[in-house]
């Protein structure tokens, strides 16, 4: 087994965490440049700290040695070549959109985010990269419900909370109505407008999108390859046009992927359609879905649940008659962001891995012997098992 798996957090490790942060902030940076007068100052800075973290005469050294390194795999970075996260040093964070400009790749969307740091810069001095780019998700999650916190308000905290995660996306008209008749208070940033790369404008000029099977937030829409940005959110569609260059497109499910009968998502229009952001999404509703999944498979067991007790000191408290359970549902795309994690704030609760993620078991175990830990498949046998007890 590894030092970086067994052994204390060392130098490497730490160094290794800047690099990726700094290269998803550049990577994001240079793909805004042409719209944002300052994306170039912000790829140079962390051109810096990518050569800080690699010491003299090692690593890139100019920002356009930056982004060449950004369009090969990270381990080819010196700093990550010894890196034990395999996942992270295969990333590639710029691939080319066809028209000779960089986008970022799927990795940058699904797997680096979860390496977000703050980089030494002052508060508010670079207010247009998004916060996915810039913050820590358990940072995101605690500006997103900032107000509701200090309002010590639990049975708001957990209503808003809810609300996002079931409608992170959906027509302005619809949004207003579920809004006045549920009374949520939504967080500061609220819903926004669906993102260009998630949309797709018909040959009529109409726009559409499509919300994910898994997560409901508007899938990414990449010439005809229509996808949730979250890769373990597996379905993968082809569209294709309406009949006629107004008529609504349609979805054909291509992945070989699980489950096969699952309802293909429809089109809707996005010109009157708000989102909740990117970084909200990931580290909230991504998460959440999980979260209210597994809610609702307890119920059906039997189980009593309760959601983010305490304010979010965990995830769930079960109770089955006499026994109570408690969970916090770990969702990461990698293990090494979820042990570090787990290592830097001891879990108020049993972790749980969700059923997309029981294959970081092993590894997780290995690493940390003494962390309580389950699996979204193991819990619900011990649950039913408590019921029949009963
Ligand atoms: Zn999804």
């Amino acid at each position: 087994m590894t030092q970086w798996l067994t052994g204390q957090r060392d130098d490497p490790a730490e160094r290794a965490h800047r690099v990726v942060a700094a290269s998803l902030r550049a990577a994001y940076a240079w793909t805004v440049r042409r719209q944002r007068r300052d994306a170039m100052r912000e790829v140079a800075r962390m051109t810096g700290v990518v050569m800080e973290a690699h010491g003299p005469g090692n690593g890139p050294v100019t920002p356009l040695e930056l982004v060449g390194c950004l369009r090969q795999r990270l381990g080819e970075m010196p700093a990550l070549a010894a890196s034990t996260d395999e996942t992270i040093a295969r990333a590639v964070l710029l691939d080319s959109d066809g028209d000779g400009d960089d986008r970022l790749t799927t990795d940058a969307y699904d797997l680096a985010c979860e390496y977000a740091l703050p980089l030494g810069e002052p508060p508010g001095s670079v207010p247009w990269m998004p916060t996915w780019t810039r913050m820590r998700a358990d940072r995101i999650r605690g500006e997103t419900f900032k107000a509701l916190i200090e309002s010590r308000n639990q049975a708001s905290y957990v209503a808003s909370r809810r609300f996002l995660i079931e409608h992170p996306a959906a027509a302005l008209s619809e949004l207003r109505r579920l809004i006045s008749e549920t009374g949520v208070s939504l967080p500061a940033g609220g819903y926004i407008d669906i993102p260009a790369d998630h949309v797709h404008r018909s040959p009529g000029g109409e726009r559409w999108w499509w919300p994910c099977a898994f997560c409901r937030w508007p899938m990414a829409v990449t010439g005809t390859t229509v996808r949730c940005r979250y890769v373990p959110h597996a379905a993968v569609y082809q569209l294709a046009d309406g009949r006629t260059a107004r008529s609504r497109p349609k979805l054909s499910r291509v992945d070989e992927g699980r489950p096969r009968r699952l309802a293909t998502p429809v089109a809707r229009p996005a010109d009157d359609a708000r989102c909740v952001d990117f970084g909200v999404w990931r580290f909230v509703v991504v998460p959440g879905a999980s979260e209210l999944r597994i809610m609702r498979e307890l119920e059906d067991l039997g189980a009593a649940v309760e959601l983010w007790p305490d304010l979010d000191r965990y995830d769930l408290h079960v109770r089955v008659g006499e026994r109570e359970f408690r969970i916090d549902v770990k969702e990461y795309r990698s293990a090494h962001r979820l042990i570090a994690d787990l290592r830097a704030r001891t879990p108020a609760a049993r972790v749980l891995l969700p059923a997309t993620h029981e294959h970081q078991l092993g590894t997780l175990r290995t690493a940390m012997p003494s962390l309580q830990i389950t699996t979204e498949t193991k819990f619900l046998t011990e649950v039913r098992r408590a019921r029949r007890a009963r």
